[in-house]
């Protein structure tokens, strides 16, 4: 049975990024850089522990970053996962050193260990199960992606030394898998040397191909993948945040369409969406016979799933008879909002052979708006004859068809 150990790097000061908060700690998302990092892995697979190496006297704000999302919480204890804090040391070659001889020395049976850097937040289930899979298959993989750019060694004084060959070259991301014995030697003899001053290593599978005589496989990485070092790249992160938060905002759609006719009838005036309009005929009804308006709140009704006109406002009932019909569809538009929706648009035709509607649509469009209580712009109107033929066009009645786009 693999046991799967996850070290995440943040002992880093993040000098390099000219703020005064450590990266890891900056805000994503639903909480921060390292609980979103936490998030990814502890949602794509399971780890026996998470040990996280921070800075010294780092664990109190290290735990609140970690926190901030409170998932991360709730899927360690469904997973049955431990959390570490472990200080680092001054390179990044000696924190992870720290981790691993931690767990070295925990009374748990690791097989493979994953290390990770901690201002990696946007790791994909894909690499992470790959870079396991792989793992175990061949003590040691990690993700890493061919250069865009064409690179060149220089000598000391800036020139050109030798001209790469960029399909030969990757440039390696984390998670970087290990069998967890093989690492933890590797790691020991490379401290050896460390502290005799002869190397010292910034990445993992460099101590792992010097001192435990086997290769690591890579494979494909992930664009996406990015480490955040510089201001610049926060920049992106930004972009990229609010993407995602584009995504969160628009992954709840729902498309309604709603539909109304009324006859029209001598003695009744025509109203539309409120706006009584000069007309020798009105639209016939129980209510104010605004189809407009009925038309709008079937939409709306029909896209957040509450029903429909009828089961609201029934015509059988007293109470509705010459309702105005801005007050129902408040009333309705009121349970729509209450159960988290917002209107993105709305869109209606009116079939009316006569009168002309033009001259009233700013008017009306006004009207709906603010019953709704948004702006006009996310509201249109247009009416179209029935060409003198049928219902329409003979003059006898008015059809409305509404639309609405509703987001959550
Ligand atoms: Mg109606």
């Amino acid at each position: 049975m693999n046991q799967i150990a996850l070290i995440i790097v943040a002992a880093g000061s993040s000098t390099r990024m000219g703020s005064q908060i450590k990266k890891e700690y900056l805000p994503l998302n639903e909480g921060t850089v390292l609980s979103e990092t936490a998030h990814s892995f502890l949602k794509s697979a399971i780890f026996s522990s998470i040990t996280i190496v921070i800075p010294e006297s780092h664990e109190l704000q290290a735990k609140k970053a970690l926190y901030k999302n409170p998932k991360v919480n709730n899927l360690l204890l469904e997973n049955n996962t431990s959390i570490n804090f472990v200080i680092g040391g001054k390179t990044r070659q000696e924190s992870v050193f720290n981790a691993l001889t931690f767990l070295k020395k925990s009374n748990t049976k690791i097989t493979h260990v994953l290390i990770h850097d901690g201002a990696r937040p946007f790791i994909s289930k894909e690499i992470i199960q790959d870079t396991i899979k792989n793992t175990i298959k061949y003590n040691a993989s990690a993700p890493a992606l061919i250069p865009t750019d064409t690179q060149k060694e220089i000598d000391e004084n800036g020139f050109i030394k030798n001209h790469l060959i960029r399909k030969n070259l990757r440039a390696i991301q984390t998670p970087q898998g290990f069998n967890f014995d093989l690492i933890y030697e590797s790691h020991s003899k490379a401290n050896q040397d460390y502290k005799n001053n002869l190397y010292e290593f910034t990445d993992d599978t460099e101590i792992f191909d010097k001192y435990s005589n086997q290769k690591t496989y890579i494979f494909n990485g992930d664009p996406c993948n990015i480490k955040i070092t510089y201001a610049k790249d926060l920049e992106i992160l930004s972009n990229k945040n609010s993407t995602n938060n584009q995504k969160k905002e628009t992954s709840m759609l729902r498309i309604g369409l709603g539909y109304d006719k009324h006859l029209l009838v001598e003695n009744r005036k025509l109203i539309i969406a409120g706006i009584e309009i000069p007309f020798s005929k009105g639209e016939d009804g129980h209510s104010d016979g605004d189809a407009v308006l009925h038309a709008i709140t079937d939409a709306v009704l029909g896209a957040s799933h509450l029903g429909d006109i009828g089961s609201y406002f029934p015509d059988t009932d007293e109470k509705f008879k010459n309702a105005d019909s801005r007050e129902l569809l408040k009333c309705a538009w009121k349970q729509v909002k209450d159960n988290g929706w917002s209107l993105e648009n709305l869109d209606i035709v009116i079939m009316l052979q006569e009168p002309k509607f033009l001259p009233y649509r700013e008017k009306v469009i006004s009207s709906i708006a603010s019953t709704l209580n948004v702006e006009n712009d996310r509201v249109f109107i247009k009416a179209k004859t029935g060409e003198k033929l049928g219902d329409v066009g003979k003059g006898n009645c008015i059809e409305v068809f509404a639309s609405c786009l509703l987001s959550k």
